[in-house]
């Protein structure tokens, strides 16, 4: 039996790994399950599952995960330091689907056990790419894309040489305001913002795709992941979703990958990478779909592409700096104290201000000093979004 843990289980990836975990339950050993706040759904699944270990990441949340697996077999625990040990648990697979930089020691500990990374949480690479790649191979542990961008660029170099790679072209949905008229964004609402028009996934992703972060975050991604120059990947808008992204190679070749916009498939082939097995996916039928559609993306209305550009340009900390203010900000428009087009003008004047402090972005690409950046920058966009609103 695979020896198998998920971190975010109570999320829209958590809950799509577990659909498919659950589908073959003598397949599995299920370590284990962590969440946040969503306890009946934690304990549900843990007893379910019947995982080793259910974790909160909120230690006011213990009382009721204990209440709620009474009875059963599964330990409870909660807090930080129990998502930790959670973590250092000995897995074969281990699904990295926490939202936000809270993902990034987690998986890093499971990478430190030799275990495969499946990465949703795609802060972890942007936050520290380096530091990442090298604990995996220091560790013989291997990382499997899941992002679906990243998962569909894994699955065109199957078997191909990187250096025949021209170019890598992610695509984006443009998110729910890609037809709006670009004045309307100022006064954009998270409610408006959080309605994706073709995936279903949590709201801070989703806010993040009307946005472009998300993109911006996948660019990164991309250059972390698999080491191609900046200049070498491209963006395009999509609106229909169906192709995740394409290789080009140098003899003018583009391979894509087309499927239904459901994170199963992406899930599903690092589950069972290097095989390829059935999945619970929709087949497109490709007279129904009749046509795909491609833009190019329109500067003004994605700044975010343009801010991961210079991150990537400037290296170092600044995808760490350049994710917590994002965070930040998006905190700060979900809450209804910032619009949504300032996200983008706090994350580019928290850039400035950090660029401007000697020695922070070009520091050492340690945890700790991830860890302190990431503090740093947040301080930092709160008194810029202070300073706007005074
Ligand atoms: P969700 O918001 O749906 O789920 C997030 C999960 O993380 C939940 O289990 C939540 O617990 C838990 N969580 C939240 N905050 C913390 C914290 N501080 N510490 C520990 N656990 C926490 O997110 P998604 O599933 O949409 O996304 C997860 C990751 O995968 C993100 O990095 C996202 O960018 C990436 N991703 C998502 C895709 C999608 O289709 N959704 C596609 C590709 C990548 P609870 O809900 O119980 O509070």
């Amino acid at each position: 039996m695979r020896r198998v843990s998920v971190f975010g289980a109570t999320g829209s990836i958590g809950q799509n790994t577990i659909d498919l975990i659950a589908r073959d339950p003598t397949a599995y050993q299920v370590v284990a399950l962590t969440g946040g706040r969503n306890i009946a759904q934690l304990a549900a699944d843990a007893r379910r599952l019947r995982a080793n270990v259910a974790v909160t990441a909120y230690p006011e949340c213990y009382d009721e995960l204990c209440g709620a697996l009474a009875g059963s077999d599964v330990e409870a625990a909660a807090g930080a330091d129990a998502l930790l040990e959670a973590a250092a648990r000995p897995a074969d697979w281990v699904m990295s689907a926490i939202v936000g930089a809270a993902g990034l020691e987690p998986g890093l500990i499971a990478l430190r056990q030799g275990a495969t990374l499946a990465l949703a949480n795609k802060e972890t690479l942007v936050c520290a790419g380096a530091l990442v790649m090298e604990t995996a191979r220091a560790h013989g542990a291997r990382l499997l894309p899941v992002d679906s961008e990243h998962s569909a660029i894994f699955q065109a170099l199957v078997g191909e040489d990187l250096s025949a790679v021209e170019r890598i072209v992610i695509t984006a949905s443009g998110g729910a305001f890609r037809d709006w008229p670009l004045e309307r964004l100022a006064v954009a609402t998270p409610a408006e913002a959080s309605t994706h028009p073709n995936w279903a996934m949590g709201q801070r992703i989703t806010i993040d795709s009307a946005s472009m972060f998300n993109k911006a975050l996948e660019l990164i991604e991309t250059r972390e992941f698999f080491g191609v120059s900046p200049e070498k990947i491209e963006v395009i808008v999509h609106p229909e979703s169906l192709i995740h992204a394409l290789v080009g190679f140098r003899d003018g070749a583009l391979m894509a990958h087309v499927g239904a916009p459901d994170m199963r498939h992406a899930i599903g082939y690092a589950l069972h990478w290097p095989e390829r097995r059935s999945l619970p996916v929709e087949r497109l039928d490709l007279a129904k779909v009749a046509q795909m559609t491609f833009r190019a993306p329109d500067d003004a209305r994605y700044p975010a592409l343009r801010l991961a550009r210079q991150v990537m340009a400037r290296g170092g900390l600044s995808g760490a700096v350049f994710n917590a203010a994002k965070e930040t900000a998006l905190d700060a428009f979900i809450a209804g104290q910032i619009g949504f087009s300032d996200m983008s003008t706090v994350v580019e004047a928290v850039l400035e201000h950090t660029e401007a402090q000697p020695g922070l972005i070009d520091a050492a690409m340690t945890l700790d000093n991830v860890g302190k950046t990431d503090h740093l920058a947040r301080q930092c966009a709160m008194s810029v979004m202070a300073k706007r609103a005074g």
